[in-house]
């Protein structure tokens, strides 16, 4: 089955991947006055907008971000406020909102937005299907999961956060073992875990969190353990902005000057989080300047506790992880798994710890796989990225997480070529950028792209 596009004359422009980077590149271009075009999104889930983070049906999960720094639109930073507060009179610039209203949001403003654009002769369409491979010829040919093909003219990937094939540790669970679970959105198999059942967590980012503020919601009663190397969970928001300061953080071309600079500046600082903040409108500039040695350096060393730092989490949900910890339910360890071993429906997990000098022997009944998106080409669990890089239509990033891209989302293909009608935004081009996957930042590259792709056709 083919897309019937020979009676329509506009060139077709394909986005792959429909949570927010996707959607907010058709929404601007939805709202472009110049150029007559022909959007088809595609993406397997029912409704467009959510993608991994705001497709979550739990209300406690909330967002990591005020209410006033999520806008969808980088020329109108209180339009998500507004809309909150239409919603709810209670809703202020410093209310944390739950994940699940921002994604009804989202798909808000692309429905508005189709309704627009139908007069302007520009025209949407969502494909619930997965895309699973590209070939380039004078257009692009897109392979979809369902059997259609379809034409287009230019492609932009947003594949988002994409999750890991099964790591080399499960390979002594037994296949299909019901103790483990891999996907940590199977919300299914989630809610299956008994309340006096003992869990092990692996990994304490923020997906680990949300599976913590889950049990603790379903009033979970048994042990949990979570486990990463360094043991760290993300540092809290504070339930009000501190006032600001001025502060002048030396940010140079060595990480380790500028990290130092960073440090002293945070010990000195009323609120260490002004530091961090007051870093991020120059981050992007800083890490593409750096030199490809100093950035493996700050991957290598400052990473983790960058990222503690930097994506922080809710007071509210920093106050649920806080009493698990205080009453004994939870233990955080530092380390990583030595071995495990099923035996009679429960598993045995010895721990090797990071500041011990002996190991500790654990039984769990559940252990859930919260190691996060990951996007090293050959560990995702992405058919079409295989079959690109097969292709020679992408190649892993440098640093070898993503995709090669340049700093304005051209992808990079085998050959070094920039391809200006194949382009790239979201958490693909975290090694390209660094900061490439909240929304502050999203909303900006899905303009840029909208202005590429037109700029594109039109020429
Ligand atoms: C748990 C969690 C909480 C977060 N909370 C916040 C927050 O509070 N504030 C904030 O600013 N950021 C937050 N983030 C960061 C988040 O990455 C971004 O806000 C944003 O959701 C990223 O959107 P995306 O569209 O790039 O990726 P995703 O949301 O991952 O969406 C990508 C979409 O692409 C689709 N897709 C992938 N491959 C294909 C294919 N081959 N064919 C078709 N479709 C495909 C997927 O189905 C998916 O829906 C959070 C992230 C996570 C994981």
């Amino acid at each position: 089955m083919s897309e019937n596009l020979e009676h329509d004359a506009r060139p077709v422009v394909v986005i792959v991947g429909g949570g927010v980077s996707g959607t907010l590149t058709a929404v601007n271009l939805l709202r472009q006055e110049e150029t007559k075009i022909k959007i088809i999104l595609i993406e397997p889930r029912a409704q467009a907008g959510l993608g991994l983070a705001y497709s979550t049906p739990c209300s406690e999960h909330l967002l990591n971000v005020r209410a006033s720094g999520m806008s969808a639109f980088a020329d109108d930073p209180g339009h998500f406020l507004k809309f909150a507060k239409e919603a709810d009179a209670t809703i202020d610039e410093n209310t944390f909102v739950s994940r699940k209203f921002f994604g009804h949001y989202i798909n808000s403003i692309l429905e508005k937005s189709c309704i627009q654009a139908a007069r302007r002769n520009v025209s949407f369409k969502h494909i619930c299907s997965e895309v699973i491979d590209i070939e380039r010829q004078e257009e692009y040919k897109i392979f979809l999961a369902n059997g259609q093909t379809i034409q287009a003219n230019a492609v932009v990937l947003a594949l988002g956060n994409l999750s890991a094939k099964k790591p080399r540790w499960t390979a002594n669970l037994s296949e299909g073992s019901e103790n483990y679970l891999h996907d940590p959105w199977d919300n299914k198999r989630l809610q299956k875990i008994a309340p006096e059942q003992n869990v092990l967590i692996i990994g304490t980012g923020l997906t680990a969190i949300d599976k913590l503020v889950q049990l603790a919601e379903a009033g979970h009663k048994g042990k949990i353990y979570a486990i990463s190397r360094h043991g760290l969970f993300p540092r809290p928001h504070t339930i009000k902005p501190s006032a600001a300061e001025k502060l002048s953080t030396h940010i140079c071309a060595s990480t380790k000057l500028t990290f130092g600079s960073v440090k002293t500046n945070a010990r000195s600082a009323s609120d260490w989080r002004n530091v961090i903040d007051g870093l991020r409108a120059d981050t992007q500039k800083w890490w593409c300047g750096l030199e490809h040695k100093e950035q493996k350096r700050f991957l290598r060393h400052i990473q983790t506790y960058w990222d503690v730092h930097r994506h922080r989490m809710a007071p509210q949900i920093s106050e649920i992880v806080e009493k698990l910890k205080t009453t004994g339910q939870l233990t955080l360890s530092a380390g990583r798994i030595q071995s495990f071993e099923e035996i009679d429906g429960q598993v045995k997990v010895v721990l090797r710890h990071r500041h011990q000098s002996h190991d500790t022997t654990i039984v769990v009944d559940r252990i859930i796989n919260c190691t996060g998106p990951q996007s090293k080409l050959d560990t995702v669990d992405s058919l079409l990225l295989q079959n690109l890089q097969k292709r020679g239509l992408v190649q892993s990033h440098p640093l070898g997480a993503g995709i090669a891209c340049t700093s304005d989302g051209a992808v990079i293909d085998k050959l070094g070529t920039p391809q200006q009608s194949l382009l790239a935004i979201g958490p693909m081009l975290k090694a390209q950028l660094l900061e490439s996957v909240a929304v502050p930042e999203l909303k900006i590259q899905a303009r840029a792209t909208s202005q590429r792709i037109c700029a594109f056709l039109g020429k």
